[in-house]
């Protein structure tokens, strides 16, 4: 197998030959087509996430064809187009797995992180987390659904059913979470980094009703608000934005200090929240929801070895919707 791996971080991803990995007792292997490129990636390759795998191939939106299983698979076959996600592995009998909150798990596992993902063309996943996918379909598309659309998914349904929702850093989650908030029949505002006005023409294009720079204030006062950068700055910004009783939530795994604010653009119940991670559920209810809502993503392909490049076109702001390895 090739594969894309950082070693160390802070470090560049370097392109290695192994061996075809080998799945164990209830574990498949996937050829891989298509990883998009998540900004967790980032925060993993610059060192923000602590104790990541090393070395390890990072990527969790993974969509390929099974080509090997290990034994006791259950309902997974060679050959089946499947999708890997973040989660990677939960423990099952810690208190959260047991209330159904397996994103919390005390003991996971996550793709990408800490075990190796998809920047490679082959990788091993434990088959009680893989998504059964559609025989056909785009699988560039397809891809950045995997987390971008998951989690994103997961943090609209934390967000509540407020019609004005505002999305805060318009990359690769909010291009597709404004497409299931217009779906669902509400009024999407998105903010960019002030004066990005190809970032705020593509918003509109999905069918924001108004976008601008995360320094303006919106027409409307908003229910609720998403927000996918990872400035800590937004938080106030978003608390100022929303009405009583709004919600902020924080979509990110990873953000900058969030500066001191005061407490009145918190009181009259406002509520902030952070999201982690995803449920199995999470992805059942998405992967349902995506053709019924029409979502489109748009992408930009890059080749495996060019995983560097599309890091840091990513980390420049340089991408509208998703960076996605073509393999
Ligand atoms: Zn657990
Ligand atoms: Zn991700």
């Amino acid at each position: 197998m090739r594969a894309m791996v950082l070693e160390r971080p802070g470090e560049s991803l370097k392109l290695v030959e192994r061996p075809d990995p080998l799945p164990s007792d209830g574990e498949v292997r996937v050829r891989v087509s298509a990883c998009g490129v998540c900004r967790t990636d980032l925060h993993v390759v610059d060192g923000e996430l602590p104790d990541p795998k090393l070395p390890i191939v990072p990527g969790h939106e993974i969509v390929g064809r099974i080509d090997l299983i290990g034994r006791n698979v259950g309902s997974l076959a060679v050959g089946m187009r499947v999708g890997i996600p973040w989660l990677g592995q939960t423990c099952g009998h810690c208190r959260y797995c047991r209330e159904g909150r397996e994103n919390l798990c005390d003991y996971p596992k996550f793709t990408g992180y800490t075990r190796d993902g998809g920047y490679a063309s082959h990788v091993v996943a434990d088959a009680a987390y893989v998504f059964a996918l559609p025989r056909t379909g785009d699988d560039v598309a397809t891809a950045p659904l995997l987390c971008a659309g998951l989690i994103g998914w997961r943090s609209l349904k934390l967000a509540g059913d407020g019609k004005n929702i505002g999305l805060y850093g318009f990359g690769a989650a909010a291009h597709i979470i404004a497409q299931v908030a217009r779906w669902q029949g509400r009024n999407v505002f998105a903010f960019t980094k002030s004066g990005d006005a190809a970032g705020q023409a593509f918003a509109k294009k999905l069918g924001a009703c108004w976008a601008g720079g995360s320094d303006e204030r919106p027409p409307d006062q908003l229910d609720c608000a998403i927000i996918y950068a990872p400035v800590g700055a937004l938080v106030p910004t978003a608390l100022r934005a929303v009405r009583k009783g709004g919600r902020v939530v924080c979509a990110g795994i990873h953000m900058s200090d969030i500066p001191s604010f005061p407490y009145s653009i918190l009181w009259e119940e406002r509520e902030l929240v952070s999201v982690a991670n995803l449920t199995r559920k999470d992805g059942e209810e998405f992967f349902d929801l995506v053709p019924r809502a029409g979502i489109v993503t748009e992408t930009t392909p890059y080749p495996l070895v060019r995983a560097n490049d599309a890091l840091s076109d990513l980390r420049n702001g340089r991408l509208e919707g998703a960076a996605v390895l073509v393999l």
